[in-house]
């Protein structure tokens, strides 16, 4: 499996983009990371689309590997033991950043050229 991009969409139509960073396992079910509204996080459950959708899409979270067990909440370190990757939240690079604001860049030229 090459592709690293993976969503999960809820039934109320909210997309979370992740990426995977290691080898392992993502569930097919997550709860939605999405805010229903401005006081209220969405409760639904958000299904996986198994890597099949756009890769250039932008990771908000991130699936990885724990290196340290003794740091993973006590709940999750089964899971982790058997293989599972843990989300957190995705911290671009400042080369990513970079990127987006040169492709930023080239489309408002673009227009400006239109
Ligand atoms: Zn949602």
């Amino acid at each position: 499996m090459s592709n690293k991009i993976n969503t999960y969409t809820c039934p109320n139509g909210h997309v979370t983009v992740t990426i995977r960073l290691d080898e392992g396992v993502t569930p097919f079910m997550l709860r939605c990371h999405q805010k229903l509204n401005e006081k209220h996080n969405c409760t639904e459950f958000a299904k996986s689309a198994f890597y099949q959708c756009d890769q250039s899409l932008i990771p908000e979270y991130e699936w990885y590997k724990p290196t340290d067990i003794k740091k993973v909440a006590k709940g999750l370190r089964e899971h982790v033991k058997q293989g599972g990757l843990v989300l957190r939240k995705h911290i671009l690079s400042k080369k990513q950043v970079d990127d987006i604001l040169d492709e930023l860049k080239e489309k408002v030229k673009k227009q400006a050229n239109d």
